[in-house]
């Protein structure tokens, strides 16, 4: 069976969680056994995410195979529990960055280059990508920006080239659109919809259905009113309402019957019986927690809680897994001292040092480490955390004072972390990063080994700086244990303390792979070490 699309648009406002909406529709028609993709088309024209500083867009999600994404492919890989890959993110910068090349190829035989076809048809070409390989059911592609926008003009012109091109019951358009409450009138206004959806009938696209996103419960006139207006079936105007959790999403349009509708304007048949078992019983335990801890994410992004995604949704699947209750507390690590860290830490169960770049900040990470190294409160490192722990480690307990990373300090006398051998000719950001999936052995007997019960494990990876094998003896002398090594290329991917009852890091990035049915070990053991941190902490005091 050739793959049906979805193509999901956004108007109104940004923000409205077309992310959040295209994983839900495609967990529920995974539920019904089909197999489903989400890409992401964005209209910047950066050629992925990797060079945006992560105020911009929050984090940049990684992919196995390397690709620096959008993080709304977090969302999809952590839904579907299915890993995406470079094909699931395309910009505007790559759409030209390849016509342009092969214009310069001559690939274009003397012809004008124009958004109308080259850019389009190349645009064109990746929109069905992943549907030609065969593998999914269901495509679903999620067009970034908002219907209007000069940039996603040529994504929607393509879309509307496409849904000619394709079969008739091949395509669907999902336009997710904003009901703002007036506060003083006292109701809700369709106007911003019905214009959103005029531009987008203007550009010769009319949806099929229209996903409203609001704050209060949509009376049926006022969806009569929208159907009549907009050109849309009264059943396909399906209301959003803000949900206590992301994860509530699939179930709230289950009972709009969005994925109904979907399947049957697509003309399928559900493969199984709906099956949200797992789903619900993940959220049973998550809205029903025995336990709660209180944990640090310590890092110099916290004013954009979007940069830490992955992590904050990685504190979810392993609460739920634990039925405990996560509390995340952000601290700006630019602002902690050895003068204020205690008053910071020393009521929690546990500190996240975050992944990071450049010197901001960095100190006070070096200020978090030391105090849970001393006062043993359980630790997970990640990335630079991993590099703050190892340079805390050299100066407090090796006596190396000057000790750093290279990115910090080029000319430090101490180079614990240094910049990777492959990595000292490069010159070009985009992309060059040592990026995606690599293999790790771990060490019997560590920690490491113990948390994921197995000795090879293969996790994903964004860093240039390494640490330095020089230094590897001395820290093991003294009780650091590198637990998990690259076998290909020696690269200490693990670290662990000997003497300290729970205080792990990595290089590389594990909230990159915890998926709602997969809750990543490392995160599920490090909330079970802070339970009984805080239980035994309480027992002292009592
Ligand atoms: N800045 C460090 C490096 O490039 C760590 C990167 C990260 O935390 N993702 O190696």
């Amino acid at each position: 069976m050739a793959s049906k699309y979805i193509f999901v648009t956004g108007g109104v406002t940004s923000s409205l969680g077309k992310g959040i909406i295209s994983a839900s529709l495609a967990k529920l028609l995974q539920a019904r056994g089909f197999s489903v993709t989400i890409q992401k088309f964005d209209p910047y024209i950066n050629i992925d995410p990797g060079t945006l500083n992560p105020y911009e867009h929050g984090e940049c999600f990684v992919t196995d195979d390397g690709a620096e994404t959008d993080l709304d492919l977090g969302h999809y890989e952590r839904f579907l529990n299915t890993p995406t890959s470079q094909a699931n993110n395309v910009t505007t910068g790559k759409i030209y960055n390849h016509v342009i090349t092969q214009e310069r190829k001559g690939a274009y035989l003397g012809k004008t280059v124009q958004v109308v076809p080259h850019i389009t048809d190349e645009i064109k070409r990746r929109l069905l990508l992943l549907g030609q390989t065969g593998e999914f059911d269901i495509v679903i592609t999620e067009i970034g920006g908002c219907v209007g926008d000069i940039e996603s003009l040529p994504f929607i012109e393509s879309v509307r080239q496409l849904r000619w091109e394709l079969p008739t019951n091949d395509s669907v358009v999902i336009h997710l659109t904003l009901l703002p409450y007036l506060k003083a009138a006292g109701e809700l206004k369709t106007k911003p919809t019905q214009h959103s959806v005029r531009s987008l009938s203007e550009a010769g696209v009319q949806p099929d259905i229209l996903v409203c996103r609001s704050e209060h419960p949509i009376p049926p006139e006022m969806r009569q009113k929208i159907a009549l207006f907009c050109n849309v079936k009264v059943n396909s105007v399906i209301e959003s309402l803000d949900a206590e959790t992301i994860y509530d999403v699939p179930l709230l349009m289950r009972k709009e019957k969005l994925d109904e509708r979907v399947i049957k304007k697509l003309k399928l048949t559900s493969k199984q019986d709906l099956d949200l078992d797992s789903w619900k019983e993940f959220l049973g335990r998550l809205k029903n927690p025995t336990a709660e801890v209180h944990i640090a994410l310590v890092g110099k992004y916290v004013e954009l809680p979007d940069a830490y995604k992955s992590i904050i949704e990685s504190f979810i699947h392993a609460g739920a897994h634990n039925e405990c209750k996560v509390n995340i507390h952000t601290i700006q690590s630019e602002h902690l001292n050895c003068d204020n860290v205690h008053q910071h830490l020393h009521h929690l169960d546990g500190v996240l040092v975050a992944p990071g770049f450049g010197a901001r900040g960095f100190e006070g990470k070096l200020e978090a480490i030391k105090y849970v190294r001393e006062n043993k409160i359980p630790f997970l490192g990640i990335c630079l955390g991993m590099q703050c722990a190892i340079v805390e480690f050299s100066r407090n307990v090796l006596g190396l004072a000057e000790a750093t990373s290279t990115e910090m300090n080029p000319n430090t006398p101490h180079p614990v972390i240094d910049l990777m051998e492959s990595q000292k000719e490069v010159t070009e950001k985009g992309g060059t990063m040592r990026l995606g999936a690599y293999i790790c052995e771990l060490k019997k007997g560590s920690r490491a080994h113990a948390v994921y019960g197995k000795s090879r494990i293969s996790e994903r990876h964004r860093h240039r700086y390494e640490f330095n094998n020089k230094y590897l003896a001395q820290l093991e002398q003294n009780g650091m244990i590198a637990s998990g090594i690259n076998p290909d290329n020696n690269l200490v991917e693990m670290i662990e303390l000997e003497h300290h009852p729970w205080f792990v890091a990595s290089q590389f990035h594990p909230e990159l792979k915890s998926t709602v049915q997969t809750p990543h070990p490392l995160f599920v053991k490090f909330i079970k070490a802070a339970i009984h941190y805080q239980r035994n902490k309480n027992q002292v005091l009592i």
